[in-house]
Order: structure tokens, then sequence, then C-alpha cells
């Protein structure tokens, strides 16, 4: 980088690209660009409109910790507050105009001749800049399984991240597939409005309680004058999470208190034994997300809700044929199936240095140190990135860290009036290898989920807890990286 004036590009405006957008602009690094897919900022948030949409990880720890609120209307707050937030926050810092919306990034490119980053869109549109920041997520692509007959099926279908509001609903015959973290929330949503519910569920999940109920007015007052009570709770709901990731870690102990609890509730929540027996995991607590709900298991109880346990065999025209030859008749099927997380970063083809692809660098699986850099693609970051996920706490922990991290390694390369930096292929090697030796043991290794690619490998979650990733990123080491001098053509 020549100077304060080069400019750094940033590929999503939702809490990754947001937080390194304000990190880097309160710290003196004028030009940053933000490109945006959709119409709108926030990213998941925008994205994910479905009835009951809500962060099961209370406001208190999801929320930048320089933009504490004090209001949150309840524990676990719905999308639209979590949106007006990132919105508020946005406007706060000046980051709204910084941002080109409906910019669908296409390709990165690294142009070694000049040390800088070629960013094309989807509309041709080209953007030059010294450093790219890529905040596009872990959860940004939808699946819908590929089932056999699935192009048959002539009814109404949608996956739970693009809710077609359109579509009314109510007195229809509604398939939802899949129970995860999104189904769990707006099936109860559903369930009273549709004619008939039936519930797909390939994996059966350990739940705990959450009801969040709007806070009474006297724990507003209490948490909104009381000096130091709203740092208490958050740091106390830090130690909570923190608990969870420790169940997780250390499966035959925490997790077995912790899998002791879920089962007490579940049990209390599940009546009728043969839908206890149906709704009920097969494998060890912690090891897909454990979700938090205490609605969607009532919900499954209602006269017009079935859960199906039995596998989907495939779809006809009128709707889903499971392995016991059943034909469940539907008018609409809700994919709420998940994303696409073992190739983050695509479909955007990123080429670093000597054209190599960062598909090619992946080929064996995502991997970055820190879940931050590349070898080969210099002066490159993820937000979010490989192994930066978390199973029990809040991902704006690891945001804020991670923005701290890459304003940490730019004003290095500012200061020593480099042009670019790149990791040392044995320090993300070695990082590598240790991060997934530490998965060894673990409640994670004991199923299959969405943290895991198609050889077992987890790569989307960090091994350890939210306080230890902090701690490691806090301080950027330069021994780790090899400079680009400014003026030579040399990559190092
Ligand atoms: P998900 O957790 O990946 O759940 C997908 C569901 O679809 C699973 O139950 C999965 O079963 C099922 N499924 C996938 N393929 C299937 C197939 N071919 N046939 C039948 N079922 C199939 O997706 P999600 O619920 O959208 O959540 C994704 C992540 O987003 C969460 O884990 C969480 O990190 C985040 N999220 C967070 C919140 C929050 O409140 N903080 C809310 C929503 C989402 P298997 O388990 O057997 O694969």
């Amino acid at each position: 980088m020549n100077g304060r004036g080069d400019e750094i590009l940033i590929i999503g405006a939702g809490f990754g690209g947001i937080a390194a957008a304000i990190e880097l602009r309160r710290h003196g690094f004028d030009r940053v660009r933000i490109m945006e897919a959709a119409p709108q900022l926030g990213g998941t948030w925008h994205y994910n409109t479905y009835p009951g949409v809500a962060c099961d990880v209370p406001g208190h720890a999801y929320s930048f910790s320089f933009e504490q609120r004090r209001d949150w209307s309840r524990l676990c707050s719905h999308g639209d507050e979590i949106l007006a937030y990132m919105r508020a926050v946005a406007d706060r810092y000046g980051i709204e105009p910084l941002i080109e919306y409906s910019r669908r990034v296409s390709r990165c490119e690294f142009d070694e001749r000049l040390g800088r980053w070629r960013v094309t869109a989807a509309d041709g549109a080209t953007r030059e800049a010294a450093a790219l920041v890529i905040a596009t997520g872990q959860l940004n692509r939808p699946r819908i399984p590929e089932l056999p007959g699935l192009g048959s099926f002539a009814g109404h279908s949608f996956h739970s991240a693009r809710w077609d509001h359109g579509y009314d609903l109510r007195g229809r015959r509604v398939a939802v597939v899949g129970t995860g973290a999104s189904a769990i929330q707006f099936v109860p949503e559903i369930a009273p409005i549709v004619s008939r519910l039936t519930v797909f569920q390939r994996s059966a999940n350990w739940l705990l309680p959450r009801r969040n109920h709007v806070y009474p007015p006297r724990v507003r007052r209490l948490i909104q004058t009381v000096p130091g009570l709203q740092r208490l709770r958050r740091a106390a709901l830090f130690g909570v999470l923190e608990g969870l990731t420790a169940s997780i870690l250390h499966p035959r102990t925490v997790g077995r208190l912790l899998a002791l609890r879920s089962s007490i509730f579940m049990r209390s929540q599940l009546r009728d034994p043969e839908l206890r027996r149906r709704a009920w995991p097969d494998y060890p607590f912690g090891c897909k997300r454990v979700l938090f709900s205490s609605h969607y298991l009532p919900a499954l109880g209602r006269p017009n809700v079935e859960l199906i346990g039995e596998p989907i065999e495939e779809l006809t025209p009128t709707g889903i044929r499971t392995a016991d030859g059943a034909l469940h008749e539907v008018d609409c099927i809700i994919w709420g199936t998940g994303f696409q997380t073992t190739a983050p970063v695509a479909p955007i083809e990123v080429v670093g240095a000597g054209g190599r692809r960062l598909a090619e660098a992946w080929a064996g699986g995502p991997h970055a140190f820190l879940g931050l850099t590349v070898p080969g693609f210099p002066s490159m970051f993820l937000m979010y990135g490989p192994n930066t996920n978390t199973s029990g706490g809040s991902i704006i922990f690891f945001l804020e860290a991670q923005a701290r991290y890459v304003r940490q390694a730019l004003g290095h390369v500012r200061a020593g009036g480099w042009r670019t930096l790149d990791v040392r292929p044995e320090v993300e090697a070695a990082f590598d290898a240790q991060t997934q030796a530490r998965f060894r043991g673990t409640a994670w290794l004991e199923c299959d989920s969405w943290y895991r690619d198609e050889r077992g490998r987890v790569v989307t979650n960090w091994p350890g807890y939210m306080h230890e990733y902090r701690r490691r990123t806090s301080a950027f080491r330069p021994s780790d990286y090899v400079f680009a001098p400014a003026a030579t053509r040399a990559a190092g």
C-alpha cells in the first residue's frame, strides 16, 4: 500500500463487512469501499425474513461491544430489530455512503505487476484495490437437496432464506423439509395457520428452552438505569455461551450435564411417547448445533402437524414420497435445508498470485491462518472465514477480533511502506494441522453436520473458546507474513 489513500475493498455489507469498515475507518483508512450484492445492507438479516426469524444468541452478546443497546425489547432479538440495529450502527459510523448496492462480485484477481486486486461484478463493473476483505459469510448460499424428482413437483416451493411472502400459507397443506435452527423458528409460527403441516426430519435435535418474552418494563428500566448492569449482563451471557462450548469440547463431562438438562426439558415437552421417540436425537449432545426453543416441540404435538422420520425417497408432482412408500400430498414445500457451507466464498472466482485459484488452494477443504489469510492470496482477508464459526457463542465477537486483526495487518503494511503482505505457507499449514488436531475428542466429530465437509474435516468451526480466538488474533505478528516491497515486482 502506498499510503493513506489506497483503497480497501470489502465484499459484503453484513455484520462482517460493517465491522471491518468501521474498524478501518476509525484507524485512518479513509478509502474503504463495500460492494454488496443485495439492494440493502444486512447480509443474513436481509435475506432471512421467515416468520419468527430471530437470533437465539441474546442481543447483549449478539451486538458490537462498542455499540451496546440498553433497549433491546427481549433477550433474543427478532430479525427486524437486528436489521434496524445494523442500519443505525452503519449510519452512525458513516458506512452507508461507502456501499455500492446490487453489485454482485463475480471475480477477484490479484495483479502481480501492480500488487493490486481487480474486482469484477456480474454487471461488468470493475474496481481496483490495494487490499481485499471478503465478508460474504458462511451461510449465504441456500441449499436445496437434489432429491429424485425435484423438478417434477407441481406445487409451490421456496427456501427458508428466500421466504415467499407473496404466497399465502393459510389453509394450505405444507411440507417443511429440515429441522435445523431456521425451521424450529418458523414451524411454530406457521403451524397455527396452515391446514396441515408435515415436517420431514432427517436428524432430530437437542433442544434447550427459550421463551423469549418481551422484557417487562421494570427489567428494561433496570438495564437502562443501573450503572454497570448492562456490562455485567453481557459478561454473564458470555460465561453462559462459553459454557455451551465447554459442553462440546468435553462431551463426556460438561456435555453429559447439558445433555441431561436438555433431556429433562425435552421430556417435559414431549408427552406423547411416539412423538418423543421420533423427535429424540441419536447422536451426542453438541455435535450438531444445539437449538433453543420452547415452542418447537409443542408445535409438533398439534393435531394438524405430523413429524415424519422416514427418509425422503422422491418428489412427485403432488408431494413427497418417503422410503416406506407413503406419499405425502402437499400444496407447498418449504426447504429448511440450510446452506452450502463447505465451499465458502464460492461462487466468486478468486485468483491469487501466479494465477492460482482459491478453489484449487482449497481442493482439500477450505483453511486459512486464523480463518483470515491464505498463502498466495496477498493482502486478502476473510471475515468469518474457515474455522471461525461458533456453535455456542456470538459470531460478532469473532468479527470484531477479525476486524482488529485486519486493521493491524494493513496498518503494518502502511507503516512499513510495503505493497502487500502474504501469510507464510508453513505458518498457515501448522495452524491448520493444529486446528484439525484439536477437534479430536470433541462432540463435533461424533456425527455429520454442516460443519464438516465430505471428507469429515470440520471446516467451519473454531475448535475452542471465543476468548481464545480473541487472544490469538489480538496482536498481529509480522513474522507470520512475507511483505512485498512497494517498488519491486517481487512477491517477497
Ligand atoms: P441447518 O442447520 O443446516 O439445517 C438444515 C436441516 O435440513 C437439517 O435438519 C438437515 O438434516 C436437513 N436436511 C438437509 N438435507 C436434507 C435432505 N436431503 N433430506 C432431509 N433433510 C435434510 O440449516 P438452518 O436451519 O437454516 O440453520 C443453519 C445455521 O444458521 C444454523 O446452524 C445457525 O448457525 C444459523 N442460524 C442461527 C439462528 C439463530 O437463531 N442464531 C437461526 C437460524 C439459523 P441433518 O441434520 O440430518 O443434516
